[in-house]
């Protein structure tokens, strides 16, 4: 399916354009990481990303992960989870999965709380914000993230270290940018708060139609999928359903 593409010169293209925005912005090239998104692509092709030195991959479904990761040439690596949570695949995420960025509501943190507590663990997540007030995006609204931050501040198993968006998906370069803006700013905000404490610093923003307008917006992580590996045979309507789901 994906044979023909050429993943070195993929993955060389894209970190030359990530190298031209912190340039362009005035960052540092170490201060943003390259999430290679593998939701579709076959264990051999994210084996080769792992050769050429990639370690950051981010999936979308837990019954891919599930089917897909075990693959003796994935070497055991485990993915970060970057797509709606449901509460019933919490046990999974946990056990297949490394760092979650999606955790959106409270009964979402109360299934993860009651896990961890029983494992005796802790885990590192990102607090995922509907920047664009899109129906169809998951994620805490903008106006009720302070309070949600607040809420999860209160539990000793989950160790919140950023924030992560999908902006709105438009040709308007200003109405994506002034997505990943709210972003930031809702970080300052609860910097300034110091819920978190200094692990708190990252932004999960960006992907492969707008990472350079993340990263010049601050994004300290970008997610990207289709710019290195190829167009994906799902739409994307399979990972952000239309509507908003309870759960
Ligand atoms: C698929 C996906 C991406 C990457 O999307 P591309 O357009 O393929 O780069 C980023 N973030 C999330 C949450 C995704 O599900």
């Amino acid at each position: 399916m994906t044979s023909t593409i050429d993943l070195a010169a993929n993955i060389e293209w894209v970190e030359k354009k990530i190298e031209e925005s912190c340039l362009a912005a005035g960052r540092d090239r170490s201060e943003v990481s390259l999430m290679l998104v593998t939701k579709t692509v076959p264990p051999d092709r994210i084996s080769q990303a792992h050769e050429l030195g990639y370690r950051l991959f981010g999936e979308n479904k837990i019954q891919e992960v599930a089917g897909k990761w075990g693959d003796p040439a994935l070497n055991s690596h485990k993915p970060e989870f970057i797509g709606h949570l449901q509460t019933n695949k919490v046990k999974t995420c946990l056990d297949l999965c490394s760092r979650i960025h999606s955790v959106d509501r409270m009964n979402l943190v109360e299934a993860l709380n009651r896990e961890l507590l029983r494992r005796g663990e802790r885990r590192e997540v990102f607090i995922q914000v509907n920047t664009s007030q899109e129906e169809s995006k998951y994620g805490v609204s903008l106006n009720e993230a302070l309070d949600f931050a607040k809420q999860v501040s209160r539990y000793d198993t989950i160790e919140v270290t950023g924030l992560m968006t999908l902006a709105l998906f438009s040709k308007e370069d200003a109405l994506v940018r002034k997505c990943f803006q709210n972003l930031r700013d809702l970080q300052r905000t609860i910097q300034r708060q110091d819920l978190f404490g200094k692990n708190f610093r990252h932004l999960s923003m960006g992907m492969s139609s707008d990472y350079p307008i993340a990263i010049q917006e601050g994004a300290t992580l970008v997610r990207v999928g289709t710019a290195i590996f190829g167009a994906r045979a799902t739409p994307d309507s399979f990972y952000w359903p239309e509507r908003k789901t309870e759960d």
